[in-house]
């Protein structure tokens, strides 16, 4: 598996003909030897698709309208890109009657179960459709069904990817097909029974850097409405700036600050096998958007070892999570319980997405002790280089709250925390 590039399309990238027109020029625009296409439901198709669920679900016949609006949009989006008389529309009608047939015959069963049914329509039919029109238009590609790829538990609505067994179907699907670029969806899987499965709302990130991963990807691209990583949202400050390039930590932390351009599982796959994550615009392909790679973050020159010499007075420890999730609030307080019980006095917490750091009285060879080693293996965290020590007490100003120390500063630098001291005898 070489020299693969995975191009995912989000929900307003595909939202109607036109935006598929451009996804057809921005892939004759950008070739790639192999590649795989993951596209999510077109614009609010999911949300509609959960509406008609809930509307199903009161059982108010309504429903039936409401789906049929989500049918007639598919229909005329077709219509505009296709000739009439084009298998597309027989396959799209073929989707819609199943889905309509699978909610007029399930007996009353697990609300959720219901929903993955469902709303896996959305990828289905907006995937179809972008095949058959890249096709089409000589951009010659198979469609995949990812249900008989993405194999996951039956937790639905959020259902855990077997990265495996959906390794070896992928492997299995490459070699029936002699094709150098597939169609598939993202956000959708199915069970080892092939009942259909979803990974959560805005769940095609995910589903896109997990086929990077398989891929091993030399590339992996998002295209969004907005071109890039911003430092803050653009829409709401003005000093927002576009940020060309974020490593992995700092992505999953923006990503926790609300900055919605990521799903935040995405980072995990393709940080293991360090695959470099492009974000760009599909208005404006001329950007070259930001780029998330591996950087090696928090380089401190200085090691804990020589500064616990100069001073044995106080210490910022920081515990950071190995695998890029959110560090729990109940870990947070497990570790805080487990200092307090031991009598260490804490000065400050303070935590990001991955990142808890805690300033604290020191003790010797902290990160030697048996129980900062269960600490750390029961919540998969690790204690990064970062561990400063902080000198004397005073007063000063940090991100707007007022922290007992002096020397003690906090740095903002591509928008994560790092924590710098400067030692004053
Ligand atoms: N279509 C799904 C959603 O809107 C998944 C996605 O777009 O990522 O949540
Ligand atoms: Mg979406």
């Amino acid at each position: 598996m070489v020299n693969w590039e995975v191009n995912k399309f989000g929900g307003s990238s595909v939202r109607d003909a036109k935006r598929l027109m451009n996804v057809a020029f921005l892939m004759e625009k950008f070739p790639s030897d192999q590649r795989m296409i993951v596209v999510s439901a077109m614009g609010k198709t999911t949300s509609a698709l959960e509406d008609v669920l809930e509307t199903f679900l009161d059982g108010d016949d309504h429903y039936l309208e409401l789906f049929e609006q989500v049918r007639q949009y598919h229909l005329m989006v077709a219509e505009q890109l296709f000739q009439k008389n084009d298998t597309v529309f027989h396959k799209i009608h073929a989707l819609f009657d199943q889905t309509l047939s699978f909610m007029q015959h399930v007996p009353v069963h697990h609300h959720d179960y219901i929903y993955d049914q469902v709303v896996v329509l959305g990828e289905l039919v907006s995937s179809r459709i972008l095949s058959d029109f890249l096709n089409a238009r000589g951009i010659h590609n198979q469609w995949l069904d990812v249900r008989r790829i993405i194999t996951t538990n039956n937790d639905y609505r959020s259902a855990k990817v077997d990265l495996r067994l959906s390794k070896e179907n992928l492997q299995k699907a490459l070699d029936k097909y002699n094709y150098s670029c597939f169609v598939t969806q993202g956000f959708i899987g199915a069970s080892e029974e092939g009942i259909s499965t979803t990974l959560g709302r805005e769940g095609s990130d995910y589903s896109a850097a997990l086929f990077a991963n398989m891929l091993q990807a030399n590339k992996l691209t998002f295209w969004k409405d907005v071109d890039g990583i911003w430092s803050k949202d653009p829409n709401i400050f003005e000093d927002a700036v576009q940020l060309p390039e974020v490593s992995f930590r700092e992505a999953v932390e923006f990503t926790y600050y609300g900055a919605k351009v990521l799903h935040s599982k995405t980072i995990q796959p393709l940080a293991d096998l360090n695959i470099e994550l492009n974000v760009r615009s599909f208005l404006s392909p001329e950007k070259i958007g930001s780029k998330i790679v591996h950087k090696k973050e928090n380089a401190v020159t200085t090691s804990l070892h020589i500064m616990e010499a100069q001073t044995n007075d106080i210490i910022a420890t920081q515990l950071e999570t190995k695998d890029y999730s959110y560090i729990a609030l109940g870990s947070l307080i497990e570790i805080l319980e487990q200092f307090d019980r031991l009598g260490i006095n804490i000065l400050q917490v303070s935590r990001s997405a991955t990142t808890l750091t805690i300033v604290h009285q020191n003790i010797k060879g902290l990160s030697e002790q048996h129980w900062m080693k269960n600490i750390l293996e029961d919540h998969n965290l690790y204690q990064s280089e970062l561990g400063h020590l902080v000198s004397q007490i005073s007063t000063q100003n940090i991100s707007g709250k007022v922290l007992p120390f002096t020397n003690f500063d906090v740095q903002y630098e591509g928008g994560s925390i790092k924590f710098q001291q400067e030692v004053k005898f």
